[in-house]
């Protein structure tokens, strides 16, 4: 089935909602294998979305409509589909006598436009609408599958997997079945790890491999098409291992993984605490790190000494060591990670100094960081060389953090 989705309203034109239904019904569609190769948004305007529809009909045989089969004047999807198809609108009886208790059980009038909520396309499957009045609807005909669903997410996700998704299913006969799996890397560049895989990713035919940049990290998607599951996961597996024996220092966990979590996970699992002088990162890793449910087995606290004066106060940084090395240098984050450690009586001390600019600060250049690790036998400290916005460059910095904790 090559499917298109159309959604249905001006207020996603006009950009005052994020067309997040279609995203939606995208990645639903796709881990049933389905493919998709449009996706496009109509106002509420007949003559538009007619021709909307008339393009899709002619490139897609499953169309998904979200939106407009509302009460109102301007919800005009049904009406718009059942023209183009030669079909009716009848009355859904159970869907009317839904609605009609609704409004007799509220209290409220009904008018004539809520009844016209209860149309459905002659001959349609009805899906349910348990969340709101509007129901959906699906149906085939001339080879083209249409399913119309309610506009609001909260209606139409859970009209979707539950009625239309087994719709779906039943008509489809290639069983076929997505099998996707992200693998998750730091401290490596998008275009570096994709030099690194490139006959890889050359020679992919299934499982397909889609390197991603995100937020300072790099994934990679791998997506197995197959009947089997078990046959689908091997496929899987034989591609990771083999990425993974390529980049495995910076290969650090799967979709639901966070640098963060695994951190916290892997001090858990040593059994080990940990403490934070932070600087230029201005408190950033304790929160991050008390985000954490249960983060207080391995997060004890940590001081926030901004200022040279306070990094002398409270956490004794000698004045020779700031007037020889400055604040921002390997010398000050040793001494930083050491003295947390220390004070908080923790297994590991975490220091964090540099430059987050905009200014550049003790004629070190903006992005210049160091990170220090003080555990329990021996304290190292890690320069970078970081680029990137003000903001950019202290997420970066505890991200390297939580990186190194978890080595
Ligand atoms: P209603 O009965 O509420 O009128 P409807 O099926 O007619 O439902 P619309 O009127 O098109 O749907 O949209 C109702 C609301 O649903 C919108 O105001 C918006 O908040 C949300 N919505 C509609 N389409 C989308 C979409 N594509 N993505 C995300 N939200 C949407
Ligand atoms: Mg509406």
């Amino acid at each position: 089935m090559n499917a298109e989705i159309i959604a249905v309203g001006s207020e996603l034109l006009l950009g005052q909602i994020v067309n997040s239904n279609a995203q939606f019904i995208s990645k639903n569609l796709a881990d049933i294998g389905v493919n998709i190769f449009y996706h496009t948004v109509a106002g509420d305007n007949e003559r538009r979305l007619s021709s909307a529809v008339q393009t899709a009909m002619s490139r897609s045989n499953l169309l998904i409509f979200t939106g407009g089969l509302g009460p109102t004047k301007d919800d005009l999807t049904k009406e718009t589909i059942a023209k183009l198809f030669h079909k009716e609108l009848v009355h859904d009886e159970a869907s009317l006598r839904y609605i009609t208790n609704y409004f007799a059980q509220t209290n409220r009038e009904m008018t004539d436009n809520n009844k016209k909520q209860a149309l459905i396309i002659k001959d349609a499957t009805v899906l349910p609408n348990e969340n709101g009045m509007a129901p959906g609807m699906a149906f085939t005909q001339d080879e083209i599958t249409c399913i119309l669903l309610p506009g609001p997410p909260s209606e139409m996700k859970p009209m979707f997997l539950k009625y239309a998704i087994p719709f779906l299913l039943s008509k489809m006969d290639v069983q076929t079945r997505l099998y996707s799996r992200v693998l998750k890397f730091f401290g490596i560049g998008e275009s570096i790890l994709e030099t690194k895989i490139q006959d890889l990713i050359e020679e992919q035919t299934n499982p397909t491999i889609a390197p991603l940049a995100s937020e300072h990290e790099v994934t990679i998607r791998l997506t197995a098409a197959h009947i089997d599951q078990e046959e689908a996961k091997k496929l899987l597996d034989e591609t990771e291992s083999e990425i993974v024996r390529r980049t495995s220092a910076f290969f650090y966990g799967y979709e639901n993984d966070t640098l963060e979590k695994q951190a916290m996970d892997s001090l858990l699992k040593r059994n080990a605490t940990v403490a934070s002088a932070e600087s230029l990162t201005g408190g950033l890793f304790g929160r991050i790190m008390t985000d954490q449910p249960g983060s207080s087995a391995v997060f004890k606290g940590g001081i926030v000494a901004y200022s040279n004066e306070l990094k002398k106060n409270l956490l004794s940084v000698p004045d020779s060591l700031i007037k020889e090395h400055g604040a921002v240098s390997e010398d000050c984050a040793e001494w930083m990670a050491e003295h947390i450690k220390n004070i908080a009586k923790t297994d590991y001390g975490i220091s964090f100094t540099g430059v987050a600019g905009p200014e550049q600060q003790e004629e070190k250049t903006v992005g210049t960081v160091f990170v220090g690790i003080a555990g329990p036998q021996e304290t190292k400290v890690f320069h970078l060389k970081l680029a990137g916005t003000r903001n950019s460059i202290r997420e970066k910095t505890v991200k390297h953090g939580l990186y190194l904790l978890n080595q």
